[in-house]
């Protein structure tokens, strides 16, 4: 193959994995472009990612000076979280300051389309180009190399590749990777709401188990800048699609967020969250990585997607910067080995994670039913146990060993 060390590394998918990737490849002095299947200026539907850790924003703060603190500005830190069991207050705890370190909190919350707005300005600001309407069709890994061809015909030749393209991934199809694991039994609705501009409502993270105005079943409501998410899980004998339409979504909404918030529903989907992972996350001659939702999905609980592929995206980096500079193919070869290593246990962790919280939110079995009954009983004596409550349905605290700097 032709092309130099020079040559730019090329990240496929402008998602916040592939723009936070292309970021951290410019902080390391590494040239970068990104291709992009979508066109310029396209709408992405839904808040999805809100939930922004603090260990992310000192991420996109350390690859870009004042990135993170613009998220930071520009999301919202709700100070109380509450949670109730059949209509009854179990546990409330309401902070006095945003916690976190330094300038940064401990976590923001903020729509994903703003979180792309300010990772695509900070992208402009360096004049990292971004070819739209450029989907990759094919990757050919050699081990002095890379050819990528798109859609459109055209070829590039680059020396590593970050497969950032998201759930269906044709990087990661191309390298011969697959998706192993599993899927929510349940279905779950999501619906963002529009705040009330006249009666905005507290800013509280609450969670309801067994509501009783929707039937019995979990709701979960999250406010972020500018709305609400409300998380509503399905029973196993619901038929999801009609508990998703318009009316039914309406008349949850009324009765969760109040009766003023009955047409401000912006946008709804219905999801079976998978829980799956790459089988590798590096190519046989070590020369393309996949980072982000290209390489695992995990339940949204406890907010690990967007999370760890930023994670991914920084050790993506990481790995080719060394890798680049090095003299010696071994070197750089296991470079990229570790970055697949690290990010495959990682992404191991983070799975079973989210999935002890879908294992705890989907469990209907007489065991799990009489634990949560007796804590929401215990409730009103020790606060313990109406905390184990609040804390369930996110799964475990902490991250993956593996994660030096970050938690995902
Ligand atoms: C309802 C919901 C709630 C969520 N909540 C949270 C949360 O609170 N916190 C959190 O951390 N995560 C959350 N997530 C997950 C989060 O949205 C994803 O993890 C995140 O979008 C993954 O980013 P990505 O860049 O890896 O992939 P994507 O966002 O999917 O981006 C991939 C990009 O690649 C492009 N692409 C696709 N194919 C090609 C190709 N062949 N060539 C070039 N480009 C291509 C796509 O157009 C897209 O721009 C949530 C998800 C959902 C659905």
């Amino acid at each position: 193959m032709s092309e130099s060390q020079h040559d730019p590394v090329v990240v496929a998918g402008a998602g916040p994995t592939g723009m936070t990737a292309a970021l951290a490849l410019r902080a390391r002095g590494v040239p970068v472009v990104v291709l992009e299947a979508e066109p310029e200026g396209r709408n992405r539907p839904g808040s999805r990612a809100i939930y922004v850790h603090g260990t992310t924003l000192h991420t996109l703060e350390r690859n870009r000076e004042g990135l993170g603190k613009r998220l930071a500005d520009a999301g919202l830190v709700w100070p109380t979280r509450r949670t109730l069991f059949r209509g009854k207050e179990v546990f409330s705890r309401t902070y006095d300051s945003p916690g976190g370190t330094g300038d940064l909190p401990h976590f923001t919350s903020l729509p994903q389309v703003e979180t792309e707005e300010f990772l695509l300005d900070a992208l402009a600001e360096l004049d990292v180009e971004i070819h739209w309407d450029s989907a990759v069709e094919t990757v050919e890994s050699e081990p002095d190399g890379v050819r990528v061809e798109t859609e459109d015909g055209r070829e590039w030749e680059t020396p590593y590749v970050v497969g950032a393209d998201g759930a269906g991934s044709t990087v990661r199809k191309e390298i011969g990777s697959n998706f192993e694991g599993s899927q929510s039994e349940n279905s779950f609705i999501i619906a963002d709401v529009d705040e009330h501009p006249d009666e905005p409502r507290a800013h509280e993270r609450v969670f309801h188990y067994d509501h009783p105005e929707v039937g019995g079943r979990n709701v979960l409501l999250v406010p972020f800048t500018g709305g609400w998410r409300v998380d509503i899980q399905c029973k196993l004998t619901d038929d999801p699609e009609r508990l998703a339409s318009d009316a039914v979504v309406s008349d949850m909404v009324a009765k969760t967020l109040g009766e003023r918030y009955r047409d401000r529903v912006d946008w709804v989907s219905s999801y079976q969250f998978k829980q799956v992972t790459a089988d590798s996350f590096v190519d046989e001659h070590r020369r393309v990585l996949l980072a982000g939702e290209a390489g695992h999905l995990f339940a949204p609980f406890g907010a690990r997607g967007m999370n760890s592929g930023i994670a991914d995206a920084d050790e993506a980096a990481s790995a080719i910067a060394v890798a680049a500079r090095s003299e010696s193919d071994g070197v750089a070869r296991a470079e990229v080995e570790l970055y697949g290593a690290r990010r495959e246990a990682a992404a191991e962790w983070n799975k079973n994670a989210a999935g002890e919280a879908l294992e705890y939110l989907q469990g209907d079995g007489v065991v799990t039913k009489f634990k949560k009954r007796a804590a929401a009983g215990l409730s009103d004596y020790y606060e313990d146990a109406g905390e184990w409550l609040d804390d369930a349905p996110y799964g475990p605290r902490g991250g993956p060993p593996i994660a030096t700097i970050g938690r995902y």
